[in-house]
């Protein structure tokens, strides 16, 4: 495996539209070692989550994975999830309010509105399909990286530019607060 570098904010490939998958690219072992080397990126850089086009490939895969994670030690955990070609319904019109982060903007957290509520329907890294429903703190997760595929990054839906702020910031003037968001979310949606 590969540890690849990150598309830092600016880099043009992260505003282009990422490419649906094709079975035929999924069977391939350039396909298979590809995902390997995204989910050996996110690991190494801590992320909750990484997408395709965020190592300069655009096409529509992400990984998501949430354990003992030094970035966001207030997430419930998310087992290791690749998606391929994913499409995000929301179920309900209810939002919450997350603190966000991203690999490809360095040192800059925001809140942003996000859906409690959404339908998950892709392939696996194999083309098997997933449907599945994410709540909480966890379908804020799944839209970020989503969002990653449509060229958009979590600044562009920061609707308050006032909460933006450096992770140190965060740590000393946000995070208490956003802990007690959390812990309210995930009451309400168990993840
Ligand atoms: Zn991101």
């Amino acid at each position: 495996m590969t540890i690849l570098a990150i598309a830092q904010i600016g880099a043009p490939v992260l505003r282009e539209r990422a490419l649906e998958v094709t079975r035929e690219e999924i069977a391939t072992p350039e396909f298979q070692k590809f995902v390997d080397d995204l989910i050996e990126t996110m690991h190494d850089a801590n992320g909750a989550g990484l997408a395709a086009i965020q190592i300069y490939n655009p096409i529509r895969v992400c990984a998501i994975e949430v354990g003992n994670n030094p970035r966001y030690p207030y997430k419930p955990k998310i087992p290791l999830t690749v998606l391929v070609n994913p499409v995000l319904t929301p179920l309900s019109n209810e939002r919450f309010d997350n603190y966000e982060g991203c690999l490809s903007v360095p040192d800059m957290r925001g809140v942003v509105s996000r859906y409690a509520e959404m339908r998950v329907t892709a392939w696996d890294r194999h083309g098997n399909a997933i449907d599945r429903e994410v709540r909480g703190i966890t379908a804020g997760t799944f839209q970020h990286e989503v969002d990653h595929l449509d060229a958009t990054l979590f600044i562009d839906r920061v609707a308050d530019t006032r909460t933006l702020c450096t992770w140190k910031e965060f740590a000393r003037h946000q995070e208490a607060a956003f802990r007690a968001v959390v812990e309210r979310v995930v009451g309400r949606f168990g993840s």
